[in-house]
Parts: C-alpha cells; structure tokens; sequence
C-alpha cells in the first residue's frame, strides 16, 4: 500500500509526525475555566504505536482531538507535516483530517444504515472519489482487516470486535500517515480487545503509520512501542520522551477538493427515504401549502379569463363606447359622469358619429323601464339593447347571461311584434316556468308598457307618449339572470325607435350613451380617436379589459398570498423537522466531520435534503392544485374556473423548494456550525 508515511520511515529514527507545543485546552464552565490539558508538550513519531494511558477524565480524548485537528489549542500550537495545523483555517483543517488522519472511536460510530463497504467508502465518497475506485479501495481495506466476506453486512450485523474493524478499514480509507484511536477496546472482550490492540500495532509497525492510541487498560503497556501517562491534563510520565528528526514537509495534501455533487445528493436522497414517514409529513405540509396557492391563483386566472374571455367572446372587438364627457370613464359602478357637462347625447349625435370615417354603425346605449304583462300577469323591468350596447351600460355589471333557450331576436319585426329576450327571473314571473323548463317561454306574447327610461345610477327618467305608447313582443329566447338587475334584450334598432317616437320635436331626446361599431378592429382607435376629437369622451374594448385585468391581477395576486402564507406554515414545518433531524444525526454529523467532511458538505448536506422534500412536495402540490381544481370545475360545470399553466405551475415548484430551503437553511447552518467533537458527543 503507497503510504506517506512510507517514505518518511525512511529516516532512520522514526521522524516525529504530530507535536504538541503548549497546548492547553480550557473550557469555562458556570463562570468558571476547567482545564482539560494544561501546558503539553508531546511529540509522536511515524512508525510507532504511542499508548496514552489516564485515569478517566484526566484529558485524554482531549490530547488526541488536538492531534487529529478535531479540535483547537486555546493556547500553544499543532504543527504536522511542516504545517501548523491549529492555525488552518476550518475547511483546510477538515480537509487535512480527511487525507491525512484516521479515526477510531470508542462507540465504533459506524452509520447504521450502511454496509461495511460503503461506511468504509464514505472518506473517499467525501473525497470526491469516483464510486468504482471507491469501492475496490474498500473492498480492500475490509480484506485487510480480515474482513473481505463481510462487506455487505449492516453493523448491527457484526459482533463488537468487526464492527471496530470495519471502523479500522474507514479510518484506513484514504490512506493517512496518523490513526488515532480514542479507547478503541473499551467496548470489546479482552480477547477482541487485544486483536485490535494488534490490529493497530500493525498498522504502526507494517505501515509505518504514526498511530495513538488511548487507553486505561494496563494491560497494552505491554506491547506499545511507548506509554505517555496523563494525569489532570498534564503529561506525568513517558517511556520514550526522545524526540527524533522532525518528519519533512510532506506533499501539502489538504488541497484536496470536496465531495462530488451526486455524492452529496444520494446522500441526502437515502436520509429522507430512512425517515419516509417524518419526510412524507414534511413533504405533505409543503404539498398543502402549495396545493392552496396553486389552486386559488388559478381559480383567479380561471376567473379572469373567463371574464375576459366572455368580453371579448361577447362584445364586439370594435365597440367604442362614447359619453358626452371628454373624459375617459373606464368601467364604472356608480352614478354616470354623463349626466354633467360636455356634449349631450341625442339622435343628432347618433347620426353624427355613424358618418365619422371607419364607422359601420351608431346607435344609443339607452334603457326603458316598463310593465311587462302576459294574460293575468304582469311584473316590472329594465329593457335594454343588446349586447354588445348593454355591455358598455354602466349600470350594469361586467358578466353577461347566458342564452338558457331560444335565440336572439332577428331584425324582422313579425305580426306577434318585435322578438325580446327574457331572463330567467321575468320569464318566471310572467309564465310560471318550473326550472329547466324555459324553452315552454319561448314563442309566447307579451306586452310591454314603458313608463321611463332608465338612466345609468338607476334614476328613472321621463319619456314622451309616443314612447309610452304599450307594445307587443314575442319571446325568441330565455337567459340566465346576471348578477345586478336582470334586464330584457330587444335588439337595439328597434329600442331606438320607440325612444324617437316619444321625442317628436327631437329637442328632448337624451341617451346615456351611444355604441360605435368601428368597420375594422384596426380601426378603433382612429375612431376614438376622431370621436375625442368631436368633443366626447370614448372607451373601447382595450380601455376596458384592461381594468378587468388589472383588478383581477390584485385578486390573484390576494389569493396567492392566502396560498402563501399556508405556504410559510409548511416551510415552518420543515424548520422543526430539519431542527429535529439535526438533533437526531448529531452524532453521525460528527462522524462525517470527523471523517472529513467540511463545514459545507454538512450544510449542502441539510439544505439538499430540505430541497428535496420542497421539491417533492412542491410536485404533489401542483398536481393536488391542478387536480382538486379541476375535479371542483366540473363539479360545478365550470370547465372554465381553474386554468393552471406550466408557469403556475413552475412558480408552485419554485415556491415548495423554496421555502423548504430557506427553511432548512438555519438547521442546516447550526449543523454545519457544531464542532466535530462537540458533534461526537451527541448533545
Ligand atoms: P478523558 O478522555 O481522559 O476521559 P476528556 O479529554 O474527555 O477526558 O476530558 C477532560 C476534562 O475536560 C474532563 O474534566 C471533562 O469534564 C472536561 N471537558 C471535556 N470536554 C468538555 C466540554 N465540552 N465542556 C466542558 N468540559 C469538558
Ligand atoms: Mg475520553
């Protein structure tokens, strides 16, 4: 086997591989300083085993942390190699521990749920190694510990003495010049204990490693090449205190790069499937949170597109809506700014605007109230045009009914007089209907006796006797009643011509509105723009959807931070589980620092792992949103409702993961922040 430690060997005299200068280690506890090590001086040479031997708590585990770059001097220094360890930055330490130091633990501290193979491929999984090389290089270490036939066992599988060696074969894995070995007996036989024992003298004597060993078993004074006794963190006594040649500088070997990013990702992908219920939890947090926000922002989208759709589906395109104001009015709910000053709004006007260049036709947005009667029965109510003229009604509301039986009224006026729409609610009142069974209104009579007009804010104004004069309609079809007033269509020409027959002198005559139907889409907006021109005000089609949208944008946009903030819980969640699993792998977060993994192996680690289940949860999520809202729109026959694009559904993605990240980030950082010993302590 290449060692380094091999060709500093040569040197006859075994050359000093880790010294101690004046290290002292203190903790302060409840105020006070506790010192573990107090002004040591030790220097351990390649090619021999050291023995520590102490008392329990006399600072032992302490001097051997010290050695392996676990742990820092709080005064005094490291040095190894040529280099002084205690004064590596944190990564560069880590990085040293990796490549040039082995570790042996008392408690084994192998990852349960691996092979022996691959907890002795883990250091050059860490390394970067490629998973081939990696496991023949552990194959071989696990023959070198005599335990080639073991490789697939789990380490519950393993009596106490081959589960320490498979922790011998890890140590061994990326071939280091130190083993340090922290009362690697204490949980074996005395029989194991010794085969260990020998196991490590080998590796010291065969290998020519710097190996240390710490011990309060006598019994090994015996066949260690040399026995520094500890007592209350001082050296007290030592067999072979000479300290030959320093060791060279070696090849600096703590350059070495860190793990490859599959390497970290299988990693993190075997952590959550080890704790699949708690993940499954986790991941179902995050999947209600994004379930809510993906489907209620697409019932927004749904919602507006529908409305949308049903403008542009409904009006025409080339609608262009003219007031007597200049002012631009939008959609509005409240009382008209028709009613103020700017230019009035009469017949004249109407022929005016059907001359203006690119206009097909002009005719007034105006409403008549009335008495509608059919043999016994009689009800009040609103007769409109319709639409597209109804739409650009302020008074009315921006959805439209929908045609339930029938059709709309032609433009021949047949001997039952003109055709009229009816909503639901009139057609009721007049005939009776039971429900689903409007189609019995259509073809029937009705009269109608208008008794104003029905100015936009609802106020009811007076109308000449001409257009008082009471008329008879036959019903072409029933509609759905909208929201608002539910109103009677009749087509607008015809609703033009009873409003002229009360005005014979035309002085009086005033409309609302008038509708201008531009010949060509493309024409629009030279038509408002002559229209603006003559003094009045006008609105098209694009003013207006632009409103719509722009209110439905804010409501999406509400929904969405309803869906967020379920969101924020889920992302709560996985901070406590991330919490947990930190507290939980404590110790294995020591093993893999001990091992060499670097500060940020450990934080990819966590945070990879969070990603995952926001991911995970993230997919579920959007196909629950995409999934419940669908199931919901057909429940209800709106096909229409919920609309989930693939950039819904990519945000619903983004969001799960991250959340889950930001909320991984702070365990993962306090997990990556613990320091390898206090790690290995579990606390
Ligand atoms: P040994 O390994 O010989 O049993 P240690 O090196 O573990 O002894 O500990 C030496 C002394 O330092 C003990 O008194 C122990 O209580 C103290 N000590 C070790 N680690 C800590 C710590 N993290 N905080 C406070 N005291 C500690
Ligand atoms: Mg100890």
């Amino acid at each position: 086997m290449p060692s380094n430690a091999a060709a500093a060997v040569e040197h006859d005299g075994h050359p000093v591989s880790v010294e101690l200068q004046g290290a002292r280690r203190t903790y302060g506890r409840g105020g006070q300083i506790v010192a573990a090590l107090d002004d040591v001086d030790l220097a351990v040479r390649a090619g021999e085993l050291t023995l520590i031997l102490g008392p329990s708590g006399c600072g032992k585990s302490t001097l051997l942390h010290l050695m392996g770059g676990m742990d820092r001097p709080t005064h005094g220094r490291v040095l190894s190699g040529g280099e002084v360890t205690s004064e590596l930055t944190a990564d560069r330490l880590a990085a040293w521990r990796r490549t040039c130091v082995g570790f042996v633990f008392q408690a084994f501290h192998l990852l349960a749920h691996r092979t022996a193979l691959e907890n002795v491929a883990l250091p050059l999984a860490l390394g970067g190694v490629p998973p081939r090389e990696r496991r023949r290089r552990a194959q071989e270490l696990l023959a070198r510990v005599g335990l080639a036939d073991r490789a697939g066992h789990r380490p519950a599988e393993l009596s106490g003495g081959q589960a320490q060696r498979v922790a011998i074969a890890r140590a061994l894995a990326a071939d280091p010049s130190i083993v340090l070995a922290d009362e690697p007996t204490g949980n074996l036989d005395r029989q194991g204990g010794l085969e260990i024992f020998d196991l490590l003298v080998d590796l010291a004597h065969r290998d020519g490693r710097t190996v240390v060993v710490v011990s309060h078993n006598e019994e090994f004074a015996a066949r260690a090449d040399r026995v520094v006794r500890v007592l209350d963190g001082r050296v007290v006594a030592d067999s072979a205190p000479d300290v030959g040649p320093c060791a060279p500088a070696g090849p600096v070997r703590h350059a070495g790069g860190g793990p490859a990013a599959a390497t970290l990702l299988g990693m993190a992908v075997s952590a959550v499937r080890r704790r699949l219920g708690r993940s499954l939890l986790t991941g179902t947090g995050v999947a209600i949170g994004v379930t809510a926000m993906v489907l209620l922002m697409s019932i927004g989208a749904g919602l507006r597109q529908q409305i949308v759709g049903s403008v542009l589906a409904q009006a025409a395109l080339t609608s262009v809506m003219v007031t007597s104001s200049a002012a631009p009015t939008g959609i509005s709910f409240g009382p008209s700014v028709a009613t103020g000053g700017g230019r009035p709004l009469g017949p004249a006007q109407v022929r005016e605007l059907a001359r203006l260049t690119g206009v097909r036709a002009a005719y007034p947005d105006a409403s008549l109230f009335g008495t509608l009667r059919a043999a016994a029965r009689s009800t009040t109510g609103v007769v409109r045009p319709l639409p597209p003229a109804r739409l650009w009604s302020p008074t009315g509301t921006v959805s439209l009914p929908r045609l339930l039986a029938g059709r709309l009224p032609s433009t021949t006026t047949t001997a039952a007089g003109s055709g009229v729409v009816l909503p639901q609610s009139m057609a009721d009142a007049l005939f009776s209907l039971r429900p689903g069974s409007e189609a019995a209104a259509v073809g029937r009579s009705l009269t109608l006796s208008p008794t104003g007009t029905l100015a936009p804010g609802g106020q009811v104004g007076a109308i000449g006797s001409g257009t008082r004069r009471t008329r008879t309609l036959t019903v072409t079809g029933v509609s759905s009643n909208v929201l608002g007033s539910p109103a009677a269509y009749v087509r607008a020409s015809v609703l033009m011509r009873w409003l002229a027959a009360g005005a014979a002198r035309g002085s009086a005559l005033r409309y609302p509105d008038i509708v201008v139907l531009a010949r060509r889409a493309s024409d629009v907006a030279g038509v408002a723009r002559r229209v603006r021109a003559l003094g009045f005000g006008a609105t098209t089609v694009g003013d207006v959807l632009h409103t719509v949208t722009r209110a439905f944008r804010v409501v999406e946009v509400g929904l969405g931070a309803v869906g967020g903030i379920a969101l924020a819980v889920a992302g709560l969640m996985i901070a406590v589980v991330m919490s947990m699993a930190v507290l939980e792998r404590t110790r294995e977060i020591g093993v893999l620092r001990a091992i060499g993994a670097r500060r940020r192996d450990v934080f990819t680690l966590f945070v990879v792992e969070a990603g995952l289940l926001g991911l995970a949860g993230g997919a579920v999520g959007d196909a629950l949103g995409w999934g419940v809202g669908s199931i919901g729109a057909a429940a209800l026959k709106q096909p229409h409702l919920v609309l989930v694009s693939p950039g819904l559904a990519l945000l619903g993605l983004a969001f799960g993961v991250g959340v889950a990240v930001l909320a991984g980030a702070v365990p993962a950082g306090r997990a990556a922040g613990l320091s390898p010993v206090e790690a290995l302590r579990g606390e």
